[in-house]
Formats: structure tokens, C-alpha cells, sequence
């Protein structure tokens, strides 16, 4: 067993573990956050009230022409000399004053949609402020992101044909007892040993197992049991 290959080895694969997970946080935080969804959906609202109170003030409006002509009707029968009976000329009479009082009302609700109309278009305007707004600091945002993710890929991509490399060098036995212990130490299988520290649990290594270590033999440490090598 090369504990300097292994050595070798284990800084490359703990360099691709850590940008492999930043990957992963990366495409994570490119997705759209929650207070932009808000941000939008507020501008949809808006554009919906907006959209709802046009159509009122529409309907209304067709609806006070509609009991104008009715009652411009009435009162040219009333006034045109060919009604005579007065039960007939009392009901016109009615007709035409019960249609002014429901023309009035209509005029209010005329007004009313189009105070509403105004309101809708005020608050439209600021909802799309706050939208573009949020949408040019989240594409800029994202932009870098996009940016780093890419950096991630195209290094990944050196760092494991490296590794490849590296791995093709080292005999299946020693490569398979590092992979074990790999994945039973949380990635790390070999550890650095700082003068007499071992860097993967900060235990004290004796002198005896440092000179070993030294000699650049198979050393485990009796704190984690990771291999030990020589920083
Ligand atoms: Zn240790």
C-alpha cells in the first residue's frame, strides 16, 4: 500500500464530494423563491381586477343606453298624440319616471366602476414596479449562480478524469480497502497527521505510530481509524 497515493487520492475525492455537493446547492437556489412567486401573483391579481372592473363599467354603461332608448321610446308615445287612454297615458307616465330613477342608479354605479377602474390601475402600476423590479434582481442573482454552476461542471469534469488517473495507478486491493473505509468514515478515509494530530478526529497520535507514519507505513489512527499520512 502507497499511503502518499492514497493521500493523493483522498484530496481529490474530498475536493469533488465538496463541489458536488455545492452543485447541488447551486441548482437548489436557482429556483425562483417564494417572495417573487408573491410578486407575481400580485401582478396577476391586479391585472384581474382591473380586467373584472372594465367590464362592469361596460356592462353598465350598455345597460344606460339600454333604458335611455327605452324611456326616449316611451316618452315619444307619451308625447306623440296617438295615446288617449289615460289609464294608458298614466302607465307611460310611470314607466318613464320608474326607468330615470333606475337610469340615476345605473349613472352611480357608472361612477363607482370607474373610481373602482382608477384604483385597479393604480395598484397595477405598483404591482408591476415591485415585479420588474424583483425579476431584474432575481435574473441577476441567478445569473452568477448560473455562472458558478458551470465553473462547478467544467472543474468536476477535470477533477475526475484526474482521478481516474490517479486510481489507475494504486492496486485494487489498497483502492478497495480505501473505498470501504471510505464510506464508513464519512468520506474520509485517510487522514492528515499534523505533527502528532490526526486531522480527521483531532486526537493525539503517539510518537511511536508518528515515526511509523514517517516511514510512510500503513498506519490507522486509534481515535477514528482512519489511515494516517503525513501532511
Ligand atoms: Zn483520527
Amino acid at each position: 500500500m502507497n499511503i502518499h497515493q492514497l493521500f493523493q487520492l483522498q484530496k481529490l475525492d474530498t475536493e469533488i464530494d465538496e463541489k458536488k455537493k455545492r452543485l447541488g446547492d447551486v441548482l437548489k437556489a436557482q429556483k425562483e423563491p417564494a417572495s417573487l412567486q408573491k410578486k407575481r401573483q400580485r401582478a396577476e391579481t391586479a391585472v384581474e381586477t382591473l380586467q373584472k372592473w372594465q367590464t362592469k363599467h361596460q356592462d353598465l354603461t350598455l345597460e344606460v343606453g339600454s333604458v335611455t332608448t327605452k324611456a326616449k321610446n316611451s316618452e315619444n308615445r307619451l308625447y306623440s298624440g296617438k295615446v288617449t287612454n289615460p289609464k294608458e297615458l298614466s302607465d307611460l307616465q310611470q314607466e318613464i319616471e320608474s326607468l330615470g330613477r333606475r337610469k340615476a342608479a345605473l349613472e352611480d354605479e357608472v361612477l363607482e366602476a370607474l373610481v373602482m377602474i382608477e384604483d385597479a390601475q393604480t395598484e397595477k402600476t405598483a404591482a408591476d414596479d415591485e415585479l420588474a423590479t424583483a425579476v431584474a434582481d432575481w435574473e441577476k442573482h441567478s445569473a452568477h449562480l448560473k455562472a458558478e454552476q458551470n465553473e462547478l461542471a467544467l472543474s468536476l469534469h477535470k477533477l475526475m478524469q484526474t482521478r481516474k488517473t490517479k486510481a489507475s495507478m494504486i492496486d485494487a486491493a489498497s483502492l478497495q480497502e480505501y473505498e470501504e473505509l471510505r464510506k464508513q468514515k464519512h468520506g474520509t478515509a485517510v487522514a492528515g497527521l499534523r505533527v502528532n494530530m490526526c486531522l480527521g478526529c483531532r486526537t493525539t497520535v503517539s510518537a511511536n505510530k508518528v515515526k511509523e507514519v514517517n516511514e510512510g507505513r500503513q498506519v490507522y489512527c486509534g481515535g477514528c481509524g482512519r489511515l494516517l499520512a503525513m501532511l
